[in-house]
């Protein structure tokens, strides 16, 4: 036995277990590392309609970031324990589709490292190339597996990738409109959520769709100045960004909207409060004390109810024509001056 199976692959079965008549739980892979193997999962819930609207959740990118994996669980759990009683949750359900895949690195978490078991950054591993490469090797390094922001080969991108972008281009190419949140922590004192671009600098050909997620979220939640909503090139351009390459995917496959979206945790946030994190590396991404877990939870619970209900309410589809100029002018004015 070279790695524990991850406490969060449990808490997908148990959930799969324990609320059988509301989730479908779907073996999409299993990935094996020195003769074992551990499971990749999606976990879903909601409408089974293959046109409805579909909001996507991935966690775990990155092994040592286990908190996106957890956020996405107890929400969950939330909404199965809610689909008892709330009506209102029963009829969001019965519109909206919604896919998790709360642990996309399963070896990452298990061994507890970013990378997957080949030493792979599963967010530098895409066949996409920065046009205006920062020579960092955060923006993806070939030099060597020992080194972080390693790229692996491109041209074949590793498993888990490939599992991944089969399944989500499955569910969204006859979707409506697909919502998708990858939960990430890093360093920093803010928590951002990132649209595409990472490679380059030029706005992808949704952004009025972008800029009505970030202009209703701030509208309606005024006191909730949690988020730092931007372009992710704002931060750093890299190689190899899934969510960059998905996108071109998406468009080539279908009309239909397609808008990833990145939820970098700022992970300072608990640094600071709990230093003695800093000695361990695995922990600098992850809060380690039970109530700190709790309160990261609960923070971001708004915003991921938030995304059902634009679905639920067609937003996104529903965007007038004369609008969508009017967001763009906007969007372009805010972002890319
Ligand atoms: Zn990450």
């Amino acid at each position: 036995m070279i790695g524990h199976i991850p406490r969060e692959i449990h808490h997908i079965e148990q959930l799969a277990e324990q609320y059988p008549q509301h989730v479908r739980l779907t073996l999409l892979d299993n990935i094996t590392h020195q003769s074992q193997s551990l499971p990749l999962y999606a976990l879903e819930i909601g409408t089974r309609d293959q046109d409805a609207p579909c909001l996507f959740f991935t966690g775990a990118v990155h092994g040592v970031e286990r908190i996106g994996s957890q956020i996405i669980l107890a929400f969950i759990k939330s909404l199965l324990r809610r689909i008892e009683w709330d009506q209102q949750l029963r009829e969001s359900l019965n519109v909206v589709r919604i896919v998790t895949v709360p642990v996309v690195n399963p070896w990452g978490v298990a061994l507890k490292q970013r990378a997957n078991h080949h030493g792979v950054d599963l967010m530098r591993n895409a066949p996409i190339e920065s046009d205006n490469p920062a020579y960092h090797l955060y923006a993806g390094q070939n030099l060597s597996s020992w080194l972080p922001w390693y790229r692996g080969n491109p041209d074949n991108m590793e498993q888990e990738l490939q599992t991944l972008s089969r399944c989500i281009l499955s569910y969204s190419k006859q979707s409506r409109t697909t919502l998708l949140l990858d939960l990430h922590s890093g360093f920093g004192t803010r928590d951002r959520l990132w649209f595409p671009y990472a490679h380059h600098r030029n706005p992808p050909s949704n952004l009025s769709q972008y800029y009505l997620l970030y202009r209703l979220f701030r509208k309606s939640y005024p006191h909730y100045e949690l988020y730092q909503f931007e372009p992710q090139w704002h931060q750093y351009t890299t190689h190899g960004d899934f969510w960059d390459w998905m996108l071109t995917q998406h468009q080539m496959q279908s009309n239909c909207s397609f808008l990833p979206l990145t939820l970098e945790l700022g992970s300072w946030l608990w640094v600071k409060k709990n230093p003695i994190q800093m000695l361990r590396f695995s922990q600098l991404f992850h809060p380690t004390k039970p109530h700190r877990i709790k309160r990261v939870q609960r923070r971001h619970t708004t915003l991921l109810s938030y995304l059902i209900q634009v679905l639920n309410n067609g937003v996104i589809e529903n965007i007038h024509a004369s609008e969508d100029a009017k967001y763009r002018d906007k969007a372009i004015k805010l972002w890319y001056r």
